[in-house]
């Protein structure tokens, strides 16, 4: 047996699956995780599907002291005729890699990582929810091990994923939300942790949500941590603005994280020829486009919600109300190509969906 063959061990008892209604978002998970060990000398080992279960870890332990840890996070889809698809998920195991990197965290390899992902989906499918817009969640994540308290890279890992059914993320239909702009506290800067999905930068951005969310805002907008004028990210998505017709995001930098639903959307737009540049964006210029009336569309992109459309900007003690507080029209389409996409009922031009076969899993 290679090192590389995932072992499965199945649960001898089965949890009751929820209703459709009752899903929310990561609160629920399936009956299987799947786990593998890293030790220094040995590597990566060890690959297997485990019933889902709690760890058991030395308190000891690095992750719990300095935050050694990175995650990802896409979703599986079932489609009308039964098909199992998953989203670019390679880009997934790629930012892993580079989170990896950032954090000192040995790199895994991509491909069995990609493997283990759909053969835990496969012992797990009768949980993929069927619903309209909802769908299973997947979390993979590495945690450092090692019992130490001296501050270093850990030598020992563990690398889990586990699987959450998720409801739709708009209950009455795509909704857009109230943005607080941030001027006290920042995300990330360039040098940082930011481009990294590491848990230390959403621990840091709490402070700032919990104010936001005070004033009944839904997330804040994230300006740059240096001279806090150039638009960053919203929440923990990444943010564009139509202005005049063209579509602008913020071009990487170093802190900003960078999104496969923000790649997704550039790619459409250009494919669509509708103009979109990735650039330096500061507050002022936002401003300015909406005092002239040229500000259109506003939005944000993630795997949980895809397109959230940004229906009002707090900033200076003044309210920017975008379209009206309505979904703008390249938004709407964006967020139905995509969804469609990934759902198997849109065309798939640039062959995004990767589908999980029975057959393409090793045994
Ligand atoms: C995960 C994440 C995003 C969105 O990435 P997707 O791959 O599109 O889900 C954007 N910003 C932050 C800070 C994130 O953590």
């Amino acid at each position: 047996m290679s090192e590389k063959t995932i072992q499965v061990n199945l649960s001898p008892e089965r949890k009751p699956k929820p209703e459709s209604n009752q899903l929310g978002f990561g609160k629920i998970f399936t009956d299987h995780m799947f786990v593998m060990d890293y030790t220094e000398g040995k590597g990566w080992h060890d690959p297997r599907v485990v019933p889902y279960q709690p760890l058991t870890l030395d308190p000891a332990s690095m992750i719990f002291h300095y935050g050694q840890t990175v995650f990802e996070g896409l979703k599986a889809y079932l489609t009308n005729d039964n098909r199992i698809l998953l989203f670019r998920p390679e880009r997934n195991m790629q930012r892993l890699n580079r989170s990896n990197d950032r954090l000192c965290i040995p790199n895994i390899d991509e491909e069995l990582a990609l493997e283990a992902l759909k053969k835990l989906i496969l012992v797990d499918k009768e949980w993929i929810p069927t619903a309209e817009g909802t769908s299973l969640y997947i979390r993979p994540f590495i945690i450092a091990t090692e019992p130490f308290l001296g501050v270093h890279a850990s030598n020992s890992y563990q690398f889990i994923i586990i699987l959450s059914p998720v409801g739709s993320y708009y209950k009455e239909g795509i909704q857009p939300v109230k943005i607080l702009v941030e001027s006290d506290y920042v995300r990330a800067v360039a040098g940082g942790t930011g481009e990294a999905k590491t848990a230390g930068n959403y621990a840091s951005s709490l402070k700032a949500q919990e104010v936001a969310s005070q004033k009944e805002y839904s997330q804040v907008l994230w300006l740059d941590g240096l001279e806090k004028k150039y638009i960053e990210e919203v929440g923990s998505m990444n943010v564009f603005f139509k202005i005049d017709g063209e579509v602008v995001t913020p071009a990487l930098n170093g802190s900003i994280l960078e999104g496969v639903t923000r790649n997704s959307v550039i790619h459409l737009l250009k494919h669509w020829g509708v103009p979109v540049s990735e650039r330096k964006i500061s507050m002022q210029e936002v401003y300015d486009a909406y005092k002239a009336g040229k500000l259109e569309e506003a939005f944000g992109t993630g795997t949980a919600a895809v397109i959230s459309p940004v229906g009002e900007f707090f900033w200076k003690d003044e309210k920017l109300v975008i379209n009206e507080g309505k979904t703008g029209e390249i938004s709407k389409r964006l967020y139905q190509t995509i969804t469609g996409i990934q759902n198997g009922t849109e065309q798939d031009p640039f062959d995004w969906v990767v589908e999980v076969h029975q057959e393409a899993v090793a045994k």
